[in-house]
């Protein structure tokens, strides 16, 4: 099939990630990519300011992760994980353990994000019910989050965003404390309000989960660290489960290994995703204490009720390890704080507000961005991007270049023009 052919064929029976498949928005065609660059048919290379929804750390074709991938599918490339194991999931469970905060030794593997953490709602659910109190079966989080898109997890994302008003009546009734402050703000302002919210619904709440430091797609929002310590506390308090969903901000992205070193909490569960596997394949894992696996399995089913059939896929534990080995050299915190330093370039930018933490770089508009024109303008100056709502921001691949940086933030404030 032409190029034509395929666009054609795509935009008639393809959906995208939250598209309309009666009047769908316009979709570029990948004709390749290697390191931080993406090949657009009709556009040429450009820069990938994305990181293919913040996930190829390592950029793409990596020799070392195409190498992991190959070397797997001489192997096997799947087998069931009930009543079987293999090295690769074994080895990536070591791995993680190891770079996990403290405590945090066993580990669920499971196929996306979004199962992660149902599966981390779980594990808190379970836990109470094996604490022998069945009737804390709700969760406690902050406005402003992104958890996923299936229902347990869009029961916790920002009740605005994740359009709770449309779906009332399907979704779990959860607990919103407000939103922490910006990176500067009143910390104990917020504080005050979020452990009065949590004393008045304990005796119902199973667990409270948050993106620790960062909020992601709820619309990247970095808050003080002195919150995570505030979220251990309330936990401890009332005897919730703490989970921190690290899908975003895990392996490096805000400049410690995982976002919650940066308080030095340790939560009860944490989620990894996205960047697990360099951004080759799907995979997440729920890890949790030992105290959180001993507890859930003394509830009446004494399992974890949950068991993906494609859980533990050896080529997408395979190609992790091989990131997390990546990882492991400690190179990701120079190119993090390198590409830190670049995107300071931002602040130049005329807006509502930018904000850069870590490999992430924000600018806020005060309109809703015309994702279309934007997108045309970032790729007029040779850069990928994909903003949503009134946010044009960057989560670039760790490998790109000072002058991959620069051409970002050039990217970003031409798109903030057009958008
Ligand atoms: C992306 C994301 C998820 C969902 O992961 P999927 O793999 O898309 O299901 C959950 N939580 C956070 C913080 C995320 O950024």
């Amino acid at each position: 099939m032409s190029a034509a052919e395929l666009l054609a064929f795509d935009r008639e029976h393809l959906w995208h990630p939250y598209t309309s498949m009666t009047d769908p928005a316009p979709t570029r065609l990948v004709t390749g990519a290697a390191g931080s660059r993406i090949c657009l048919d009709g556009v040429g290379e450009v820069v990938d300011g994305m990181a293919s929804w913040w996930s190829a750390i390592h950029g793409y074709r990596h020799p070392v992760l195409d190498e992991a991938v190959r070397g797997q599918l001489d192997r096997v490339a799947h087998v069931m994980f009930g009543g079987l194991t293999h090295e690769p999931a074994v080895e990536l469970a070591r791995r993680l353990i190891d770079l996990a905060p403290e405590g945090l030794d066993r580990v669920f593997l499971a196929d996306s994000g979004s199962v992660s953490v149902e599966v981390a709602m779980k594990m808190a659910l379970q836990y109470q019910r094996g604490a022998g109190r069945p009737g804390r079966n709700r969760f406690l989080t902050v406005r402003g989050g992104y958890h996923g898109d299936t229902f347990d997890c869009m029961s916790v994302c920002d009740p605005d965003g994740g359009m709770h008003a449309m779906w009332s009546g399907v979704l779990p009734e959860q607990v919103f404390g407000e939103r922490p402050p910006g990176l500067g703000g009143d910390v104990a302002a917020w504080a005050a309000g979020f452990r009065a919210l949590a004393a008045e619904h304990a005796d119902r709440l199973a667990g409270l989960i948050v993106e620790p430091l960062l909020q992601g797609a709820g619309g990247m929002h970095p808050y003080p660290a002195e919150c995570l310590v505030v979220f251990r506390e309330v936990a401890d308090e009332h005897g919730l489960v703490l989970v921190f969903d690290e899908i975003a901000t895990g392996f490096g992205r805000t400049g410690t290994l995982f976002a919650a070193e940066a308080a030095g909490v340790v939560p009860d569960v944490l989620c990894v995703g996205k960047a697990l596997t360099g951004g080759y394949l799907s995979l997440a894992a729920a890890l949790c204490t030992a105290e959180v696996a001993r507890g859930l399995s003394a509830g009446d089913s004494g399992v974890l009720m949950h068991g993906p059939t494609f859980m533990g896929n050896p080529l997408a534990c395979a190609v992790a390890s091989a990131s997390l080995e990546l990882l492991s050299t400690g190179g990701w915190a120079a190119d993090v704080r390198r590409i830190n330093t670049g995107l300071q370039a931002l602040h130049g930018i005329d807006a509502l507000d930018v904000r850069v933490l870590g490999a992430v770089g924000v600018v806020q508009l005060d309109h809703p961005v015309d994702v279309v024109e934007a997108t045309e303008a970032g790729l007029a100056e040779g850069v990928w991007l994909r903003p949503f709502r009134d946010l044009i921001y960057t989560m670039p691949p760790y490998v790109c270049s000072d002058e991959d940086v620069a051409a970002i933030c050039a990217g970003i404030a031409a798109a903030a023009d057009a958008g």
